[in-house]
């Protein structure tokens, strides 16, 4: 076990869905500690940078043009083994496949309308991070 840092993005959909109060509710329960947290509207050029690892896919162009189309919240979550516990908590990218219990599973509409982003590896927690956080910003 291992003190970790990991960003997450609660996604329009969810916002715009009125479901960013319950879903910080979740990481409350499992004892992730907030160390930053920014209500952003990216641009497509940001969401085109922050996904950049999915360019040449076949959903990239959606993706970032959901990602851009309204407010998100980016937050910073720290706990033990808080990369993949976040990652067991959100839950399958597509919540067909999620299992039940998770944050995807109650709040996701679709595949690409999944409610939440996590890291999904150390190298890209701090990637992310510092995509969002100057080091200034984190508690
Ligand atoms: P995220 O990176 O957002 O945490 P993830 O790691 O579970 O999600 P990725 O494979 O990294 O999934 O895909 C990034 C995002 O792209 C997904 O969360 C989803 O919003 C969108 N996406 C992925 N696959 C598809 C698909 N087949 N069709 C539409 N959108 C998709
Ligand atoms: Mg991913």
């Amino acid at each position: 076990m291992s003190l970790e840092r990991t960003l997450t993005i609660i996604k329009p959909d969810a916002i715009s869905a009125g479901h960013l109060g319950d879903i910080i509710k979740v990481f409350d329960s499992h004892r992730f500690k907030v160390v930053a947290a920014r209500l952003v509207k990216l641009s497509k050029a940001e969401a085109e940078g922050f996904y950049a690892v999915h360019r040449g896919k076949p959903f990239f162009e959606s993706l970032t043009h959901f990602m851009s189309s309204g407010p998100a919240m980016v937050m910073v979550l720290e706990g033990e083994s808080a990369i993949t516990r976040l990652r067991e908590v959100m839950g399958a990218t597509d919540p067909a496949k999620a299992a039940s219990g998770t944050i995807r599973k109650f709040y996701a509409e679709s595949v690409e309308r999944n409610a939440i982003h996590g890291s999904d590896a150390p190298e890209t927690a701090a990637f992310e991070i510092s995509y969002f956080f100057p080091g200034i910003e984190l508690q």
